[in-house]
């Protein structure tokens, strides 16, 4: 029975020229996230999902680990078409290796024997066509690291917006100005895990904050509609000092920028700290208003963290959108994307008009669900 690993190397093409480099003694290196590996011949990068191959650069094509249909709100935007449904899909493997990894059956496949997910075979052409049979508005490349496998997605959000959806990465942020540039034409919303203000912590997690902070900035000049989320770990990034230069930095880029700060809860490998408690979300919420961010809100915790599950305008408080968890209970953003109140704009890509949800849970589509169908 063939191996998991040697599965995908089964599903692969060569890389895109704009990210890979010749080097010397028939080395490559890789310019598809911040690791920006040289590669020996016959060697994988530290993903273990692109790989050297007689000089030549190989990565992960035509296949998903995993398509779910979520609540835009779980990826979590909040300021990109509230209520629409988000074809999501992800690949498998990952450039860090967080012990908290909350999709770690998909991100881990190949370092740990015991987060098995079996490729499937996949066509763009396929996805799309679901994704416009269910109603989604947005095709996402999340639950492993997108970076990784951007020739996939690119080829995938081509189609995409040839179809009227709109695009969107679920990413780490350990990008390389090559990559973005790459994605750039392709991609409407991203959102990056910000998971600590220390280059110390993020060590821990396999990678350097230098190229996450530098993505950050840079996809924010771009232009993409970006929201970034941390992952309150007590005792991990949750003191006052590093939460305070986490949200001065995120202010600094720019205070339009929405911050989710999510409550973690024991999984994967990391069970030993405690789990976030709603108190601990509305002081880090307290700490990034302080930092002039406008736009916060606490997650994970439906119903326990009062008004900061709403998106209020920034101007002069009214209340713009009501939600519990993924539910979207009112909506009352103007069709130019202002408020109704006092006409502030609100930054976001809005539709012009609020379509009632297809679903406030996640669900399999039935396709994904008959694994041969496809
Ligand atoms: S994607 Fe990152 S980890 Fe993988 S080979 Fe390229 S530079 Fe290395």
């Amino acid at each position: 029975m063939p191996t998991l690993g040697e599965i995908i190397n089964q599903n692969v093409r060569e890389a895109t020229p704009e990210l890979v480099e010749t080097m010397d003694r028939n080395r490559v290196r890789c310019y598809s996230c911040g690791h920006e590996c040289p590669i020996p011949e016959g060697q994988p990068g530290v993903c273990k999902v692109r790989y050297n191959r007689g000089g030549k650069l190989y990565v992960p094509w035509g296949y998903v680990g995993g398509v779910q249909c979520d609540p835009i709100e779980k990826k979590p935007f909040f300021h990109a078409i509230p209520g629409a449904l988000a074809y999501s899909f992800g690949m498998l493997g990952c450039d860090l290796h967080c012990s908290y990894c909350q999709n770690w059956v998909t991100s881990q496949a190949l370092r740990d024997p015991d987060a098995i997910s079996p490729p499937l075979e996949m066509k763009p052409e396929l996805m799309i066509e679901d994704a416009r049979r269910l109603g989604a508005k947005v095709l996402v490349s999340t639950y492993n690291e997108p970076l990784i496998t951007s020739e996939w997605a690119v080829a995938i959000f081509k189609n995409a917006r040839a179809a009227g959806l709109m695009t969107a990465f679920v990413s780490n942020g350990n990008g390389t100005p090559q990559v973005l540039e790459y994605i750039r034409p392709y991609v409407d919303l991203y959102k990056v895990d910000l998971k600590s203000f220390s280059d110390r912590h993020y060590h821990e997690l396999g990678g350097r904050i230098g190229p996450i902070l530098r993505s950050i900035r840079a996809l924010h000049e771009m232009g993409i509609w970006l929201e970034i989320v941390t992952l309150l770990i007590p005792g991990f990034n949750d003191s006052d000092d590093e939460l305070k230069q986490l949200t001065e930095f995120l202010a600094a880029v720019s205070t339009d920028v929405p911050w989710h700060v999510t409550a973690f809860h024991q999984d994967y490998k990391m069970t030993s700290p405690e789990d976030t408690t709603p108190d601990d979300l509305v002081r880090a919420a307290e700490i990034g208003k302080q930092a002039g961010l406008r736009y916060i809100y606490a997650g994970n915790l439906p119903g326990r963290v009062g008004e900061l599950e709403n998106t209020r305008c920034h101007h002069c408080g009214h209340t713009l959108i009501e939600r519990f968890g993924y539910l979207i209970r009112a909506y009352r953003i103007t069709a130019e994307g202002g408020c109704p109140a006092c006409g502030a704009r609100i930054p976001g890509r809005w539709a012009t008009a609020f379509q009632p949800q297809i679903a406030s849970r996640p669900f399999l589509p039935v396709r994904a669900r008959h694994r041969a169908s496809y």
